[in-house]
């Protein structure tokens, strides 16, 4: 069929936008490159596809630079076929092919970037590439469901208000009863706080011990600090998605806080992406005034050791680690010396991996790639040099800072079956601190973080006394498993085999929680889960996923009904089931009695 010659209105607000982003340092690398192809090894999707000319970083650059030859350079008027101009998109089929190209082939990672002799930079073309696109509704789901859960909800994993508030509590009684401190407790909304800490919302729905763990080391550093009840999302998916006015707004949020309560220091958990975002680029995107320092957590902790705020005994890991460098905080924010002393304080077998810093390959979870479910197979092949590089350490940790790096080399991991663990520097920092006499380190600090909290033994005080649970899988030995931990723990437990069974059962026992499988014969966990959602009868009751399903996350971002209040990934810790279960009803119970 032959292409469609008239521009379609999206193409030509593409364009329009187009002359708004024309800085000094855009229009620098829109015209710098000259094809010579030195950047193409640094690329991890050229490594893995050396036969794919597309998978170039000057490739995936010259799209968007046809349409900037095609409407600004004076080569693209005179001389089109020349410079390619007459290429440049003209209807909305090839924006979709766009969307593929910025959204499915680059995580944004600047490693071409570094090396590239004319200082082209490949993934701030990139993302002005995707910014286009999502300025026009062209976009990838997840992406745009992450944005609308930022714009709207004020946290890109659309935690609600009280859920957070809730887990903060959660923690912050879990570190008194663990220290046996009443006074160890986390503060929210503290005026004139030395410092304010803010996190990814990750922590809260799924890693909430980082919470924990960092309020230890605050605690235990004798600082005075707080967290904040909004503006407290460190994250911005207007980095990732190319919408500065949503990078803009994010850090705004941020700031604004910071300024109400008069807080001294921003502290930024480890989180590349929210690193940069916050300390960089949003003070740009919002023009807001910033008169308040701002650091990593992984600065913070370092001086805090260096300043003999806290001791450690690094023997308390001692098992061999690595450190994984994250693009946004190392490469593109130059964190590289800190997290390594860090590292040398707290354990004693620290391996470097080869290449790093600068050099280092992407954990290939960045730009947003997370969210994007339908590149993971390429993003997943794209991974081979990462897991090499893992590999070739011979650790059995690999320690990050940064929580998007965390998921992605989780994946690479369980896809190339390494057998390694991901730690942050909190994790080992908690792990290793000594507390004063009267503070003894508590034992659920030094036990593994997966595990978050241990349950009581016997009678009433077990964590699911009174609970009924339906554990809903289609192999016989997960659903003993799991119905063996849960009647353990206090539970009366229903069983079901797939997704019809589940809702025969759920409308007749109406349990308080529903563990649930995706990957089933007949009707399938990600049917059910839907179906369950829009039943009257059973919609209130809360869902847990607990899979193997390599594509859980669509089911988490696909928000056509609620998303579960949780998931865990197979083969699942027993005492962590527990908790995440427990701690998933009181949530609900809080909402219920409020
Ligand atoms: S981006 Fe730089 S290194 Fe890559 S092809 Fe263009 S000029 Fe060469
Ligand atoms: S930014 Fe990273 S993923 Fe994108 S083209 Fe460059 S090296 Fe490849």
């Amino acid at each position: 069929m032959a292409k469609n010659k008239e521009k379609t209105h999206k193409v030509k607000m593409m364009e329009k936008q187009l002359s708004t982003k024309l800085s000094r340092q855009v229009v620098g690398s829109l015209v710098g490159c000259v094809h010579c192809g030195m950047c193409n090894d640094s690329c991890h999707y050229v490594l893995a596809f050396p036969d794919d000319p597309k998978m170039t970083p000057s490739y995936k650059a010259d799209q968007v630079r046809k349409l900037f030859k095609k409407n600004h350079d004076w080569t693209g008027k005179v001389f089109p076929w020349w410079v390619g101009a007459h290429k440049a998109a003209l209807n909305d089929e090839d924006l979709e092919t766009l969307k593929d190209i910025s959204f499915g082939t680059c995580t944004n990672c600047r490693r071409c970037t570094i090396n590239c002799p004319m200082g082209v930079d490949t993934a701030t073309l990139n993302r002005l590439m995707r910014g286009l696109l999502s300025n026009v509704g062209v976009m990838p789901e997840g992406v745009r469901v992450v944005s609308k859960d930022q714009w709207e909800i004020g946290n890109q994993m659309g935690v609600l208000k009280e859920d957070y508030l809730d887990t903060i509590e959660w923690m912050s009684e879990e570190l008194e009863e663990d220290l046996e401190h009443n006074e160890a407790e986390i503060p929210i909304d503290k005026q004139n706080a030395k410092v304010a800490y803010v996190i990814n919302p990750r922590e809260v729905k799924y890693d909430p011990r980082t919470i924990k763990k960092a309020a230890l080391i605050f605690w235990a550093a004798g600082e005075n600090w707080t967290m904040f009840s909004e503006g407290w999302d460190q994250t911005n998916f207007g980095l990732f998605s190319g919408d500065d006015q949503l990078g803009g707004v994010c850090g705004k949020r941020v700031y604004e806080k910071v300024a109400e309560l008069g807080a001294e220091k921003l502290v930024i958990s480890e989180c590349g992406h929210g690193y940069r975002s916050t300390r960089h680029e949003a003070v740009n995107w919002s023009g807001a005034p910033v008169e308040f320092e701002m650091e990593s957590s992984v600065n913070t902790m370092l001086r805090y050791l260096k300043e003999g705020k806290i001791k450690v005994d690094p023997t308390k890991n001692s098992e061999r680690v690595t450190y994984h460098d994250s693009c946004n905080l190392a490469r593109s924010c130059g964190v590289y010396e800190e997290p390594r002393e860090v590292l040398k304080l707290v354990t004693t077998d620290f391996e470097e991996m080869y290449p790093n810093r600068t050099e280092n390959f992407c954990c290939t979870g960045g730009g947003g790639a997370m969210s994007m479910e339908e590149y993971a197979p390429k993003r997943l092949t794209s991974a081979k040099v990462k897991a090499d590089q893992l590999k070739a350490t011979g650790a059995k940790i690999v320690v990050t800072s940064c929580h998007n790096c965390v998921d992605g080399l989780a994946d690479v991991i369980k896809h190339y079956d390494l057998g390694m663990e991901v730690k942050q520097l909190v994790d080992l920092v908690a792990d290793a601190l000594i507390l004063p006499e009267d503070k003894p380190v508590p034992e659920e600090l030094r036990i593994e973080p997966e595990e978050v909290a241990v349950a009581p033994t016997a009678g009433e005080d077990l964590p699911m006394a009174g609970r009924k649970v339906l554990v809903v899988d289609d192999e016989e030995d997960v659903r003993e498993f799991l119905k063996t931990v849960f009647e353990d723990s206090g539970a009366t437990v229903f069983e079901a085999r797939d997704g019809d069974e589940a809702l025969e059962v759920a409308r007749r026992e109406k349990p308080d929680l529903i563990s649930l499988d995706l990957s089933m014969p007949g009707k399938d966990g990600v049917e059910a889960f839907s179906d369950l959602r829009r039943d009257s009868s059973t919609q209130e009751i809360p869902i847990c996923v607990v899979t193997g399903h390599p594509e859980f996350r669509k089911v988490i971002y696909d928000r056509a009904v609620p998303p579960p209040e949780g998931y865990l990934e197979k083969p699942v810790d027993e005492d962590k089931l527990v908790a995440y279960a427990a701690h998933i009803l009181e949530v609900r119970d809080r909402k219920q009695d409020s």
